[in-house]
């Protein structure tokens, strides 16, 4: 049904092959290698550009060294991942604490460990950041509606109507804290690169309005994510994106652009994870049905949750691709009936696939085995392993040995 080459290099696919042969199912090969390649390509294609890497979209040890070795800085969701990044000696002046949704507490942690740059969406967090962060630089994220062109929208839930973003800026000013800039995300995996036009036009807005009736002059804008990896639905290329949002902001801009950070997840590692699944059981549900049931030993609870409502399409192949192919149901291995991946989407499987087969899914770097459940029916989390240039490692960063036959 898919082509592998369109999603894996062969060099990369055999290396995979190779390193992954052995080890017990499912499991997540994740090829720093693919990142690497992403980072530079993204720096390549806004220069001008912050990147601070969403360390949620994975939070892997080996991919925070390596990123951090070509100088990206960090997006930190939680005191969580604040310290695991400190804890690889990553200077807090590097770090934004881009989660709107923190308590007092985790505020006082985040300052009290060096960062000095929050975002926010409402008052009453702005004031807890005023008085456990003083002086720290804002940005309001402001709230975007157009989301349906984006497979996993971030809107609703995050950001704040422009007119707020305008009191907020106007109260961390009186509250002792340093207006700094707008953030937005245009949703994850935003196919619709206008987006992004409109949320410039709101920013740039924002600006003059605060510039003109307040004398607050604001000096950053956070783009957030959105950027594609490579699921079945086709996107533009990232070159693409970036010449079209360099123009939304030279319109609106000039020669005067704000600097600029960037905060992509999906986009950098999401490419550069294969996860690998085997066939418990395929059946039918009665005689003469059409479709085969297929159900793998992954699931939406054991790596694979962002099938919820079918939103990410993941390419799957299998190692008999090539010959004839019938309609499928894909289904994970828990007693619930909400694990299923696909049922509406037609995904297509080689008719003579049986148990103990192999299904592989590709782009599966971002968002996925952080997302697994803990024992749901006593199946223990999904695990990783990184294809670093020293080898194997597992998320701490430890080396893994291959398993013994
Ligand atoms: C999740 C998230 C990102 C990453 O978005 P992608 O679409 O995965 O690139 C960036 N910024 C914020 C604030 C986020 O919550």
């Amino acid at each position: 049904m898919f082509v592998r080459d369109d999603y894996v290099s062969e060099s990369d696919w055999n290396r995979f092959r190779e390193v992954s042969e052995g080890f017990p199912t499912p499991n997540i090969f994740v090829n720093l290698r693919s990142i690497k390649k992403h980072f530079l390509q993204l720096k390549d294609s806004f220069p001008y550009a912050n990147i601070y890497y969403a360390v949620k979209a994975n939070p892997g040890v080996p991919i925070i060294k390596l990123l951090d070795s070509l100088g990206s800085n960090f997006d930190i969701a939680s005191r969580y991942e604040l310290d695991e990044v400190l804890g690889l000696g990553i200077s807090a002046d590097r770090l934004s604490y881009g989660n709107t949704i923190k308590k007092a507490s985790d505020v006082a942690y985040f300052y009290e460990k060096g960062v000095r740059l929050f975002a926010t969406d409402s008052k009453e967090d702005l004031k807890n950041i005023a008085k456990n962060a003083p002086g720290s630089k804002i940005f309001v994220r402001i709230l975007l509606e157009n989301s349906s062109s984006a497979d996993w929208p971030l809107s609703r839930k995050f950001g704040c109507h422009p007119d707020m973003a305008y009191d907020l800026l106007v109260m961390a000013r009186e509250a002792g804290l340093m207006p700094y800039g707008i953030s937005f995300h245009p949703g994850s995996q935003q196919r619709d690169i206008g987006t992004w036009n409109d949320a410039i036009a709101k920013t740039k807005y924002l600006f003059e309005s605060l510039e003109d009736e307040e004398n607050i002059h604001l000096s950053m804008i956070n783009m957030g994510g959105g950027f594609p990896a490579s699921y079945i639905q086709p996107t533009n290329d990232l070159k693409v994106y970036a010449s079209e949002i360099t123009r939304y902001l030279q319109d609106d801009f000039g020669d005067d652009i704000p600097r600029i950070i960037l905060e992509p997840g999906r986009s950098l590692v999401g490419n550069s994870g294969i996860l690998t699944s085997e066939v418990v059981l395929v059946s039918r549900k009665n005689n003469t049905a059409l479709q085969r049931w297929v159900y793998l030993d992954a699931g939406k609870f054991n790596g694979l949750i962002e099938t919820l409502d079918e939103s990410i399409k993941y390419p799957v192949v299998t190692d008999k691709d090539g010959g004839r192919e019938g309609e499928v149901i894909i289904a994970g291995p828990t007693c619930d009936s909400a694990d299923i991946m696909y049922e509406n989407e037609k995904y297509k499987l080689p008719v003579d696939l049986k148990s103990g087969d192999k299904l592989y899914w590709l782009t599966t770097g971002a968002y996925t085995a952080t997302y697994a459940s803990v024992e749901f029916n006593g199946f223990p989390p999904i695990q990783t392993y990184y294809i670093t240039e020293d080898g194997l490692q597992d998320k701490f960063g430890n080396p893994v040995e291959k398993p013994v036959k």
